[in-house]
């Protein structure tokens, strides 16, 4: 990776490509068009680093802290952990939530362990869960929302103590609001496995994700120029293809209306205690609590240290764009953005926010690998 130290030093040279975002849309991209196309890449972000939202740095006491919040690694898929692994080696790491109702914590996703902490319910096996949930549960037809997809598996009593304040904070919606995948991201369980995830891969990388970041991106064809907008970049440059992983409503100048993302501010702390909580992450449903969930970095990250690091999050309609909004008519304006981008071909739009899905990590790595694949046929 070539440094540049400022847009001067870029100003009035050429490149084969411009790639605007230094998240992993954007590095994927850049790797792939320098190390595999053998293009000269020109890499910029407006924030002052590189890794996007998953950036991670040491803070004053030396703790590994993920700056926009908790960022756990997990894959079903073989080709993105094994180009991944190019760039780091592994800590085998497997996430845990707990729920705080007040009076207590109990595990999230709902298990077993879930439903006989809060109920008392002695439920002993698989088939006793199924029944005590399938006794709650209220027959919703069709599926569509948020709410539905809850209230039809668990009933209502834990939507509301789970699902119904965590969701109204987070998004600014009721959860009758919004399409159904966004709750439909957390399973439920009948068993007593108390894993957020169940993918077979499951892993922080060894050395955090800016330093992977670094290693995909020290690379002679790729210049990293931070704290630069495209909006100056674009001029001050010469390049002959963009790949654009920034908000794409911004790139078409809200022609259309803006499209609404979600943000967050974070709080981050450092507390004179070795430990502060019983899991990496502690949601708070209840919605007159402010914040939505707090996280350790410690747990993500195995480091020892006498101290301890904590973040809060508190949802805000402003500020830096982190979620798309998966409502129905948010999804309607996308497709028009959508249609002016496919009138764009020497433009690829990629990413979460330039496609306006609400993606992990590795949805982006997969999807920037396969649009790589598409711009470059063999
Ligand atoms: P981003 O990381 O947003 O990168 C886009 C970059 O483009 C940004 O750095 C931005 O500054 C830059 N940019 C935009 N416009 C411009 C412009 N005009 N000029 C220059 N630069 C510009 N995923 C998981 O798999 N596991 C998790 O545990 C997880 N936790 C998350 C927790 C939080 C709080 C959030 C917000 C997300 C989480 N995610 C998680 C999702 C994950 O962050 C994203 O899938 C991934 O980072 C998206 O990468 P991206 O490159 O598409 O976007
Ligand atoms: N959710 C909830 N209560 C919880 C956990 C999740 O209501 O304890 C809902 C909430 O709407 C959240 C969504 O499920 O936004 C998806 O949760 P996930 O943990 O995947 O959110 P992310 O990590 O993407 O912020």
């Amino acid at each position: 990776m070539r440094r540049a130290g400022g847009l001067a030093d870029v100003a009035g040279r050429r490149f084969d490509m411009l790639v605007v975002g230094a998240g992993f849309a954007g590095a994927v991209m850049a790797e792939r068009f320098a190390a595999d196309a053998g293009l000269n890449v020109l890499l910029i972000d407006r924030r002052p680093h590189v890794g996007g939202n998953a950036y991670d740095e040491y803070d004053a006491a030396g703790i590994l802290v993920h700056r926009y919040g908790p960022h756990i690694f997990h894959t079903n898929s073989a080709e993105v952990f094994g180009y991944l692994s190019r760039f780091t080696g592994w800590r085998p790491y497997e996430h845990r939530v707990l729920a705080d109702l007040g009076d207590r914590q109990v595990p999230i996703p709902i298990n077993r362990t879930t439903l006989n902490l809060i109920y008392d319910a002695g439920l002993e096996d698989e088939a006793a869960a199924e029944a005590f949930l399938a006794a709650r549960a209220e027959p919703v037809d069709p599926i569509s929302t948020s709410e539905d997809v809850v209230v039809a598996r668990v009933g209502r009593d834990l939507y509301e103590r789970l699902f119904r304040g965590y969701t109204r904070k987070q998004w600014g919606h009721d959860p009758s609001e919004l399409d159904r995948q966004v709750t439909a991201r957390v399973p439920v369980r009948t068993d007593t496995d108390d894993r957020y995830f169940t993918d077979s891969y499951q892993a922080m990388p060894a050395d955090g994700f800016t330093a992977m970041f670094g290693r995909m991106l020290s690379h002679d064809r790729i210049t990293v120029l931070t704290g630069a907008d495209f909006a100056q970049v674009r001029a001050a440059v010469d390049y002959d293809r963009l790949v654009y992983t920034g908000p794409i409503d911004e790139y078409f100048g809200h022609l259309h209306g803006a499209l609404p993302y979600r943000s967050l501010r974070f709080h981050h702390e450092t507390l004179d205690i070795d430990r502060l909580q019983a899991a990496a992450v502690v949601n708070y449903p209840d919605e007159a609590v402010p914040h939505t969930r707090i996280t350790e970095y410690k747990w993500l990250t195995g480091q020892a240290a006498p101290r301890t690091s904590i973040s809060y999050e508190y949802p805000s309609a402003d500020g830096e764009p982190y979620y798309p909004v998966p409502r129905a008519e948010n999804q309607a304006r996308y497709k028009l953005y959508e249609g002016m981008a496919d009138a764009c071909p020497d433009v690829i739009f990629v990413g979460r926010l330039a496609t306006y899905r609400y993606y992990n990590m590795d949805q982006v790595v997969a999807q920037a690998l396969a649009t790589y694949r598409r711009a470059m046929p063999r």
